[in-house]
């Protein structure tokens, strides 16, 4: 068994000889970006004049395209693909599984005399059924009815997908049941959007009356594991469940500091590089790639873009990374801790609003005088997330997430906004002006005139706040690696848009009482800077004072996905009813999805490990301890006395203590899971496999990285840490 693992060594080892990197192309990346995208060049070369403007102003202006000018679209992205050597086609969406999904159909079809024609129709094009799919829906499709509708997003645009030998030209669309209710990611994303353009609109217009349209922003940072395809294959648990369930921590790994911002070695630049071409291709715009703090851990970054096409460029690329690594003999870990002891694995959301004036509005400006603006979408966010925390909570809330949070290096499960010491001060003088009278709110307009240009940046970097102002933006630093970053940026969305209703109601009522518009606004401002003051923190959130501080100030810590998924059936939830982003009915389901998909992990992890241990890992043990026996037995029947052999006596027994305790830890594991399956409630369930499975599994964990320690290394069946961390 044991060979195995050796065999693995050898062929990582003989990798190095006869890899064949992937040509890295000569051109400059200006020559190939977006190639691959149907996109402006593109639609202006298929597309008549008139067609082209008509497409454009539906994208900007968010209105429908009408069924003739979808038809000339559809007929014109075809003879792109086709061009382009793509024979299919496929709606590409989000459902809630957070992974992409996609069901190819091809461009040829019959006609109803035999004659083989290609066609892509602008029904093809608008709508599709991928039928017989089951996607979770929290119950609102029932099996035996299937139907389940794609539906283009003609707001992100279609890209063709080359993989292995072919390309598919792929439609990103949204994913609903036939009733209209959202399954996907994408659809309540795209309502947020419009909600927070209605509702930040008119507070931009009090101070840019030119300002017609808001958008969010979105920077994700996407940090990732790579590990050899021979060393993957030899575990069940990152095969099953991505992330390794036993595991001895070498004596090296990240104490040394060594890997953050190292240089990056050779296999993993290649891959790196081969990476973004097809991502540039693609329009995804990467920028930034280093190593992480953990070993063997990576990252990549682009440039910001609008939100929506931000979150599926994140997909698309974690898509991509996959398919990519297995060309140079990678495996990509997405988990958020696929490694116990190291560093988990997270996804920054840098988050801001921006008008289509051009203005960042987060980011304090050069004129000093128009800092009002940026002052307001500032406290209102804060304000927001104080409000609405536990919603932020929720959105990231996964059995992944929970071994990351509150763990090595990761933001803790509160949540809690640092500003760095520049703006925290001032909205202290702020709030001590108080602004109430016209020589506080004179004060007040003093201070905000000299909020410095702080971008690029003066902000001291708090790593360990999930909720960061970083100058220019607010970094959500709690999110999951392996998640869909268009479940918190909804939240970020909506509670900011709901927040500035607010706001704006507040400011109206003040100026219709004939207060002038700069001082209703400070007044307001300096109210709400008290109000949230409680979700401000600027100290260490790693640690443990911080939590002890948190509880006395009434933040809620919920370490816990069952816990914090509650959430979403809070009265505050209603928030996202009002403003259309998710009906009742889809906010249940959501929810109902989230719970099932937790205690469903849970389950697989366990199942998996309770193998591990029967299949693996005791069989070596008692191999191990047999051997030891053996070897005393021999040592006795020469006639030497126990001085001779007592250490290995001893080493018998501890590998028997800690056999019983693996193995009987897996018996009651199998009992806990047994009672927790025959649950009726989803709910109960996903809280019963967190309170009584998940602890045995650490518990089992234990005993098994003690064995790893004691047992002979070349009995050892599956690939060590510090095999997977540093051969590479
Ligand atoms: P770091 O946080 O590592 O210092 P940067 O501040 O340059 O790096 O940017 C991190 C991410 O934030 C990048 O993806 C960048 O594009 C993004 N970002 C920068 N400005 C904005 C913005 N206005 N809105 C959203 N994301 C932004
Ligand atoms: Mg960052």
């Amino acid at each position: 068994m044991s060979l195995s693992r050796f065999n693995a060594l050898d062929t990582i080892g003989n990798r190095f000889g006869d890899m064949e990197y992937v040509d890295m192309p000569t051109e400059k990346i200006k020559d190939f970006y977006g190639e691959n995208v149907f996109g402006d060049a593109a639609m202006k070369q298929y597309l008549d004049e008139a067609t082209y403007l008509s497409v454009k102003a539906a994208i900007q202006g968010g209105t429908k395209l009408s069924r003739e000018v979808a038809s000339l679209v559809a007929t014109a992205m075809m003879n792109w693909a086709q061009d382009k050597g793509t024979t299919h086609f496929t709606h590409w969406f989000q459902p809630w599984t957070g992974k992409t999904a996609e069901k190819h159909d091809s461009f040829f079809t019959l006609t109803y005399d035999g004659k083989v024609i290609e066609e892509f129709s602008s029904d093809a094009l608008v709508q599709q059924e991928p039928d017989g799919s089951s996607f979770p829906s929290g119950g609102m499709r029932a099996t035996f009815e299937a139907r389940g509708y794609t539906a283009w997003d003609p707001s992100s645009p279609a890209f063709i997908f080359d993989a292995g030998s072919g390309k598919t030209l792929c439609i990103p669309t949204v994913f609903i049941t036939y009733t209209g209710d959202a399954m996907d990611y994408k659809l309540p994303l795209l309502k947020s959007q419009d909600y927070l353009n209605k509702a930040a609109v008119p507070v931009a217009q009090l101070f840019d009356p030119a300002a017609t349209k808001v958008t969010a922003t979105l920077g994700w940072e996407q940090e990732y594991f790579l590990v050899d395809e021979a060393f993957y294959t030899l575990r069940p648990d990152l095969i099953l469940t991505g992330r390794t369930l036993v595991g001895k921590l070498p004596a090296k790994h990240q104490n040394l500091e060594d890997h953050y911002f190292g240089s990056i070695p050779e296999r993993i630049y290649a891959f790196m590089r081969d990476l973004e071409t097809e991502a540039h291709k693609l329009s995804i715009p990467l920028r930034t790639r280093h190593n992480e703090v953990g070993p063997a851990q990576y990252e990549f970054a682009p440039m910001f873009e609008e939100i929506n096409v931000a979150v599926d460029h994140n997909n698309l690329l974690m898509d991509l990374m996959e398919r990519v690594a297995r060309r140079h003999k990678l495996v990509v870990l997405f988990h958020e801790k696929p490694f116990a002891g190291v560093n988990g694995s997270g996804k920054h959301n840098n988050w801001s609003i921006a008008t289509n004036t051009g203005k960042n509005l987060l980011a304090p400006g050069k004129e000093p005088g128009k800092n009002l603006m940026f002052l307001t979408f500032f406290v209102n966010t804060i304000r927001a997330v104080y409000e609405y925390a536990d919603f932020i909570r929720a959105s990231i809330a996964t059995a992944n997430n929970d071994h990351r949070l509150g763990a090595n290096e990761a933001p803790p499960a509160i949540i809690s906004a640092f500003l760095g010491g520049t703006m925290d001060k001032l909205l202290n003088d702020l709030e001590k002006k108080g602004a109430s009278d016209a020589s506080g709110i004179k004060e007040a307009l003093d201070l905000v005139s000299k909020i410095p240009f702080l971008e690029k940046d003066s902000t001291d970097r708090n790593r360990t706040s999930p909720f960061a102002f970083t100058g220019n933006k607010f970094e959500i630093r709690a999110v999951g690696s392996s998640q869909n970053c268009g479940g918190p940026m909804t939240v970020m969305n909506t509670i900011v848009a709901a927040q500035l209703e607010k706001f704006k109601a507040e400011v109206d009522k003040l100026i219709a009482d004939g207060k002038e518009q700069d001082a209703a606004v400070l007044s307001i401002l300096a109210r709400y800077i008290k109000e949230s003051k409680k979700v401000r923190f600027e100290g260490n959130g790693y640690s443990q004072e911080w939590k002890d501080e948190a509880a006395k100030r009434g933040l809620n810590n919920f370490t816990t996905t069952p816990e914090a998924l509650k959430a979403w059936g809070n009265k505050k939830a209603e928030v996202f009813i009002k403003a259309g982003v998710y009906s009742k009915k889809e906010l249940h389901a959501f929810q109902e999805v989230q719970f099932h998909s937790y205690m469903t992990k849970v389950q697989i992890e366990s199942r998996t490990l309770g193998e591990m241990v029967a299949n693996l890992i005791l069989p070596a043990a008692a191999g191990y301890q047999k051997k030891l026996a053996d070897s005393i037995v021999s040592l006795k029947a020469i006639g030497l006395d126990e001085s001779v052999y007592s250490e290995q006596l001893e080493l018998v027994k501890a590998l028997g203590t800690a056999i019983n305790g693996a193995a009987a830890g897996v018996k009651a594991m199998t009992t806990a899971r047994r009672a927790a399956n025959e649950l009726e409630d989803v709910e109960e369930q996903a809280v019963a496999y967190c309170e009584n499975v998940k602890p045995l599994m650490e518990e089992i964990r234990t005993y098994c990285d003690r064995l790893e320690y004691l047992v002979e290394d070349s009995a050892w069946p599956l690939p060590k840490y510090r095999e997977m961390f540093y051969i590479r």
